[in-house]
């Protein structure tokens, strides 16, 4: 499973496929933007850097 995160809508959505995503929320093609794999951590560092991608996790936001 992988899923994209959609810079219009700017949610995520999650597919098993990668040729072609429409986002399912506002049907922008983004099958330009990255993907991560849902079934590995996302902690490699090399994020977007919204730090949106962790909810829940406590390390997104860096409250000056
Ligand atoms: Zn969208």
């Amino acid at each position: 499973m992988w899923k994209k995160y959609c810079p219009r809508c700017q949610r995520f959505s999650f597919s098993a496929c990668r040729d072609t995503w429409i986002c399912p929320y506002c049907q922008e093609d983004i099958s330009s933007q990255p993907e991560y794999n849902i079934n590995e951590s996302v902690h490699q560092g090399g994020e977007t850097g919204t730090g949106e991608i962790m909810e829940g996790k406590g390390n997104g936001r860096r409250t000056a």
